[in-house]
């Protein structure tokens, strides 16, 4: 395990080739805005479990659902903090349980874990960012910012 710098293009293009099955079995269709500039530093196997945890939950939102099923992927860099959102057209989250997603082992879901999104904070937190959800009838939206990387080295 080693910290490094990465560019984020090519990180979302492994994962969203490791994820391929699932996105054809789901029918979605994945929509990325993504500076193909923007770079992060940190151990990138673990921001990787973290993208591939958020994008899967974003594909088990939209299985039911009818019509089309959009994932964006969204990723800019602003004086240096780098923002990734990550967004689907799936069924929502209701208002009262937005605050409790991120708690170890709450899940919705009948197989579910209910750690994706624990280890994602966890993780997110030790490379000193932040994530936060967003959710409406019309999308729901993780988005995760990351300090400039200077002194971190
Ligand atoms: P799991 O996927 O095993 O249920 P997670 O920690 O990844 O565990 O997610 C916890 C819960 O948060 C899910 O069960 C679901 O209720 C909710 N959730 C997470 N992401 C989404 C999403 N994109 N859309 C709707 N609900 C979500
Ligand atoms: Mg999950």
């Amino acid at each position: 395990r080693k910290s490094e710098v990465f560019n984020i293009q090519q990180l979302f293009e492994e994962i969203l080739a490791f994820l391929y099955p699932n996105i054809v079995d789901v029918n979605a269709d994945i929509q990325c805005w993504i500076d193909p500039e923007c770079e992060l530093t940190g151990y990138r196997d673990e921001i990787k479990q973290v993208f591939i945890n958020i994008i899967s939950n974003a594909l088990d939102a939209l299985y039911r659902k009818s019509g089309q099923k959009v994932v964006g992927i969204r990723v800019s860099q602003v004086n240096g903090i780098t923002q990734i959102s990550i967004s689907n057209n799936g069924i929502p989250i209701p208002p009262d349980l937005l605050s409790v997603i991120f708690e170890p082992f709450f899940t919705t879901k009948e197989l579910g874990t209910g750690i994706g999104l624990y280890v994602c904070k966890e993780i997110i937190e030790r490379h000193a960012g932040t994530i936060t959800c967003e959710s409406s009838e019309k999308n729901t939206t993780f988005t995760m910012q990351f300090q400039p990387a200077m002194g971190r080295m």
